[in-house]
């Protein structure tokens, strides 16, 4: 009879995989433990927490034999901070895990043959030291050494409160919970983050500020986000306030701007709300400018304690070249730019293309774009707010039905060249996908951060009308299972 598992169990395994979520995968006669911590190569005893009829999730009690992947977590947080999955892997099986991830979503869920997915595969893009501003190298196949994983972040939110023993705290939630596991030196992210959140803590100790209890709904410091233009070196703190103000304002600014002087805006973002969501509708400056500026190749940004920018931005700049790259433009091309955000990749391709529209469902962000296409002197790029899979369509409905029109401009937008795409995590509605099919631009980009809708999207895409050329990763998120 097969051996039936059972909670509590405790088992030697082998870890033959990896989940796309970052666990080990082992089997014991064929059945499957999933395990948290655990590094492909590993031979390790594990305890059942939770059986399921065909795999289990396990809890990994020691490692017998480790894995030649496994390194030492360079965090001392790493294991109970819910934040990064990858850390006790080489970055170099790091790598290799996330675009192999990628591969086989290509090949499973898109129906591409592997002989053909590896021949048009370029290579991953590890997260490499930026050499210089300007000279930047991308060498093939660098050293582990040139790589560098961890203090790559550009924003980050920190929860405040209090430990178990009532201490106040700052850092970030556990796996699954609100607990707050205290670190205010995050490894992914800069290390003036531990500057200004102990000048923060100790400042809120001395003035008796309080922290929010998401329990009781009492207390006043919710989260402390902190953002830093990479190019600028200019810094922005929020603080989420369950409140309105904060009494001693000034002396807060005054603190925190002598402690840390490239802070060039302080604000106050005000969240009574029992929810969540870490930012609440209203934002006030409480010392220096609104906004803070960041530069990607040459493109400036105002930055806003709201606006989404991408968090990497030594690869995103390397990803957007790519993405302009694939695009091949000449400068006289008409391109639409979907899923924009706040002009990012539009005002990259705007330097290279004729004419670029971008579309992005948050009126926000398209304010956004529109004063940094601005303040970079671009003017041929428009923005339109909307759903993707509205604008478009409408667009090309209405259009299509003229019966002769001699707009150049609407034909243009009509058959564009390039459609550009870069979606959140769903990947693109099929409407959307068959009014791109419908446009018949001469090529498509897709820039993704999830494979698997990324292959869903190509099946169709490739169906009938397109081919795919070339897909490549870039590691943005690195240490995490995250992939571009
Ligand atoms: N290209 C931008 C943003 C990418 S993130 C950049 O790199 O900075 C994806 C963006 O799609 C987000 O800004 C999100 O607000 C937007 N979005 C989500 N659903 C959308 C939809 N249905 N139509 C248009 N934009 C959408």
């Amino acid at each position: 009879m097969e051996k039936v598992y059972k909670k509590d169990d405790i088992l030697e395994v082998t870890i033959e995989d990896m989940s796309d979520d970052g666990l080990g995968i082992g089997k014991a006669d064929g059945y499957a433990l999933f395990v948290k911590d655990a590094v492909v190569g590993d031979r390790c005893r594990v305890k059942i927490m939770k059986a399921k009829k065909n795999y289990a999730f396990a809890h990994l009690e020691e490692v017998v034999d480790p894995s030649s992947f496994r390194i030492n977590p360079l965090c001392s947080k790493a294991k109970a901070c819910g934040g990064c999955q990858l850390q006790a892997m080489s970055y170099e099986a790091e790598l290799k895990f996330k675009e192999n991830k990628v591969k086989n979503n290509l090949i499973r869920i898109g129906g591409f043959s592997e002989d053909f997915i590896e021949s048009i595969k370029e290579p991953i893009v590890g997260m490499i030291k930026p050499q210089s501003d300007n000279a930047e190298s991308e060498k093939q196949g660098p050293d582990e050494s040139e790589y560098c994983p961890y203090r790559y972040r550009n924003k980050a939110q920190y929860p405040v409160g209090y430990d178990r023993s009532g201490n106040l705290v700052a850092g970030f939630y556990a796996g699954r919970t609100h607990d707050i596991i205290p670190n205010t030196d995050c490894l992914l992210g800069r290390d003036i983050n531990k500057t200004i959140l102990e000048c923060l803590l100790s400042f809120m100790k001395k003035e008796k500020i309080s922290a929010y209890d998401e329990k009781t709904g009492k207390g006043l410091i919710r989260h402390i986000l902190i953002r830093e233009g990479f190019k600028t070196g200019e810094v922005m703190v929020c603080i989420v306030a369950n409140s309105e103000s904060l009494s001693k304002e000034d002396l807060l600014c005054e603190t925190l701007v002598k402690e840390v002087p490239a802070i060039k805006s302080i604000c106050l973002n005000v969240n009574i709300k029992d929810t969540n969501v870490i930012m609440g509708d209203e934002t006030r400056v409480l010392w220096g400018k609104e906004t803070i500026e960041d530069e990607l190749d040459g493109v400036k940004f105002k930055i806003s304690a709201r606006s989404f920018y991408q968090i990497n931005p030594v690869q995103t700049e390397r990803l957007y070249k790519k993405a302009l790259d694939f695009a091949g433009l000449t400068g006289k091309e008409s391109v639409w730019d979907l899923y924009c955000g706040i002009g990012t990749i539009s005002l990259f391709l705007a330097r290279k293309a004729g004419k670029v529209y971008g579309v992005e469902i948050i009126p926000e962000a398209i304010e956004d774009a529109k004063e940094n296409a601005k303040i970079n002197g671009i003017t041929n790029a428009e923005f339109f707010v909307g759903k993707a899979e509205e604008v478009l369509p409408e667009f090309y409905e209405k259009q299509s039905n003229k019966i002769n029109f001699d707009d150049v401009k609407e034909k243009d937008m009509l058959h564009p060249d390039v459609i550009v795409v870069d979606p959140p995590r769903k990947g693109c509605d099929e409407k959307c996908l068959e009014t791109m099919l419908n446009m018949e631009p001469e090529r498509i980009v897709y820039v993704s951060c999830d494979s698997a809708t990324l292959a869903r999207d190509l099946k169709i895409l490739c169906e009938e009308k397109y081919e795919l050329k070339a897909w490549q990763c870039y590691d943005q998120f690195s240490r995490t299972v995250h992939v571009e």
